[in-house]
């Protein structure tokens, strides 16, 4: 039982968490490279920056993946993962604003360790599926779908929601 009110509590909470969507693509995966350390079965792919002190384990995030895909009724070979271990801006640079950040074209997720990791992954991973499903971008951007609260799940001291 979710009022409507908690749910707007909870989009508050994502947004202030941060969140951008970037577009430009280039030949190298948006300067990150294509260096993985670990590849899930559901085709999620991971790599933890060397200076991230938490890393986060493939098991666990492709779970999180598994979770989004099912809550969103949309399938698709999980994303290349990267974390991070600052916040970036919405090039995906260090020193930014934002939590998450997912890239189009190629699809490449950012998100930056910390607490409230699973909740960002959960809506990058929404980006990423309404994406892959051929939603229209610009209302991705904004995000104008009810997948953002209904399958973003906020995790604080109280538990997940
Ligand atoms: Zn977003």
């Amino acid at each position: 039982m979710c009022p409507t009110r908690l749910f707007a509590l909870i989009a508050a909470c994502v947004v202030a968490a941060g969140c951008a969507v970037e577009e430009e693509s280039d030949s190298n995966n948006h300067g990150f490279g294509f260096e993985y350390e670990a590849q899930a079965t559901n085709g999620l792919t991971l790599r933890n920056e060397p200076d991230v002190v938490e890393p986060i384990e493939l098991a666990v995030l492709a779970d999180i993946y598994d979770q989004t895909q099912a809550c969103t009724g949309i399938s698709m070979p999980g994303p290349f993962v990267i974390v991070m271990a600052e916040q970036v801006d919405e090039h995906g640079q260090p020193g930014g604003q934002f939590s998450g950040l997912t890239f189009y074209g190629p699809p490449l997720v950012l998100i930056t360790q910390g607490a409230i990791w699973t909740s960002v992954a959960q809506h990058e991973f929404v980006h990423y599926l309404l994406d892959q499903s051929g939603f229209p971008r610009e209302r991705n951007e904004v995000h104008d779908s009810p997948l953002f609260t209904e399958c973003v799940h906020f995790c604080g001291l109280l538990g997940c929601t």
